[in-house]
């Protein structure tokens, strides 16, 4: 098993939106919203071309156990359903709807009845909330936990340890109200042993207003972590908070353990407490091409190229665009794409910051696999992709590579690490896919 420690790497923080206060944008002329938003089945349009619908109306049902509803997110008519490909190549449809620009909200909405464990479920599925730090996995399917599994810890994440993104920490500073709330529920309903609050040190503010909003809560911890990338990795945050390592194959709640998200939590309270389900999401917008960088509320599916906009647009041709952090983030082709739900940043770079320098041979210094905070092997990831070797691959434990880009960040010949792992990835999976279809369709004939 690969061994779990957290040496990581410091990145430079560039939080130049910590203070900045979220505003609303204007609303925009149209959106789309994906029914591909989150881990798990698509969801099913409940809406047709030329319905007219109001925000928080449900437009898309969930396609499965493990998947999440989609609401609209601006007042106006259905006007097409596209088939889109998402920044991580993914097709899936999306709902567009034009805009009336009178942001009217549906009628029916009201709070949920919250009795007892089962309810809280129920609504917390109801709600659309997936994780909004970016993993995208329904909220409800993690805290539905099978009879007699005991929750040891609930650790909710407000590491934010990418570069740039500040929308978690204006969570803490601007929505205490809907955190303790969301903490409350589900210190009642999921009733864990302790929920651990791990915040990196560089964000002072927010760590002092969690400690003043929990200091009367005995079950709640406000724990500060080094600001070390990638802090903020599931695996990664239960080893500093709680020191257990999740054994590979296994998952959090095996070792007793529920990750969530701040900004996931606050989600929760504010439909327990409104009904109003997610249909806008708190994104930083930054870069060197930005004019104006700043913490934006937009409605979900929101084009980017409409967010931009709202931050002042851009100063100069952006040489390159991500969706998310500059380390783990999707490059995005253009600005059509729509905001999802697990979207937290947009960055936007100049031609010199975007410039990726060119790769020279391995030198064999080891600093990869020094930092690498699953001290796995990325050069030989690379070797044993190029030969084509899925057994190597196999026993390196390519796929337990999370992609943070730890190695490529620390590598003094610039070699493209992470693209190699995530190839190395995908040969291993399509290989183990095929061998076990062969073996199915070889059982199924005996
Ligand atoms: S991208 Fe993968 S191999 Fe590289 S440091 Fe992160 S986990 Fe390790
Ligand atoms: S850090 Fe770069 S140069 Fe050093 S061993 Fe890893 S791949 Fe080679």
């Amino acid at each position: 098993m690969a061994f779990l420690r957290m040496p990581g790497v410091k990145v430079p923080h560039r939080k130049h939106t910590s203070n900045k206060f979220p505003a609303r944008i204007t609303p925009p002329e149209e959106v789309c919203l994906l029914l591909s938003m989150h881990i798990g089945a698509p969801a099913v349009p409940a809406v047709k071309i030329g319905d007219t619908v109001k925000i928080g109306q449900l437009i898309a049902k969930e396609g499965g156990y493990v998947s999440a509803p989609v609401h609209a997110s601006v007042s106006g008519t259905v006007k097409r359903i596209d088939d889109i490909t998402t920044a991580a190549n993914q097709l899936t449809k999306g709902i567009v709807i034009q805009s009336d620009g009178l942001m009217e909200r549906y009628e029916l909405i009201e709070p949920p009845k919250v009795t007892d464990r089962e309810s809280f479920i129920q609504a917390v599925k109801n709600s659309g909330v997936v994780g909004l730090g970016g993993a995208a996995f329904p909220t409800a399917v993690k805290l539905n936990v099978k009879e007699g599994v005991t929750v040891e810890e609930i650790v909710i994440n407000g590491a934010e340890c990418e570069p740039y993104i500040t929308a978690d920490t204006r969570t803490f500073l601007d929505r205490s109200d809907d955190l303790l709330y969301g903490i409350e529920l589900l210190l009642k309903y999921i009733q864990p042993k302790k929920i651990i609050i791990g915040i990196e040190n560089n964000k002072k503010e927010a760590i002092q207003k969690a400690k003043k909003l929990f200091e009367n809560k005995k079950e709640v911890f406000v724990q500060t972590l080094p600001s070390v990338y990638p802090q903020g990795g599931e695996k990664v945050l239960i080893y500093s908070t709680t020191q257990k390592i999740v054994p590979e194959g296994k998952l959090p709640l095996d070792v007793g353990v529920i990750v969530l998200n701040a900004t996931t939590v606050a989600a929760i309270a504010e439909f327990v407490k409104t009904g109003m389900p997610l249909t806008e999401k708190c994104i930083t917008v930054d870069g060197s091409a930005v004019n104006s960088p700043a913490n934006l509320i937009v409605p979900i599916g929101t084009r980017i190229k409409d967010v931009f906009a709202a931050a002042g647009g851009f100063k100069t041709d952006p040489a390159k665009i991500i969706m998310g952090g500059p380390m783990m983030g999707h490059s995005m082709p253009d600005t059509e794409y729509p905001v999802m739900k697990g979207t937290n940043a947009l960055l936007a770079f100049d031609k010199k910051e975007a410039e990726i320098p060119e790769e020279t041979p391995c030198i064999n210094c080891g600093s990869c696999i020094q930092r690498c905070p699953l001290h796995l092997d990325p050069p030989a990831f690379g070797k044993a992709h190029m030969l084509k070797d899925t057994k190597a691959l196999e026993k390196l434990k390519v796929n337990l590579c999370m992609e943070c880009g730890v190695c490529a960040y620390v590598c003094p010949a610039k070699r493209h690490l992470v693209q190699r792992n995530r190839l190395a990835k995908n040969m291993l999976k399509e290989h183990n896919e095929k061998k076990k279809k062969e073996e199915a369709e070889k059982n199924g004939k005996a």
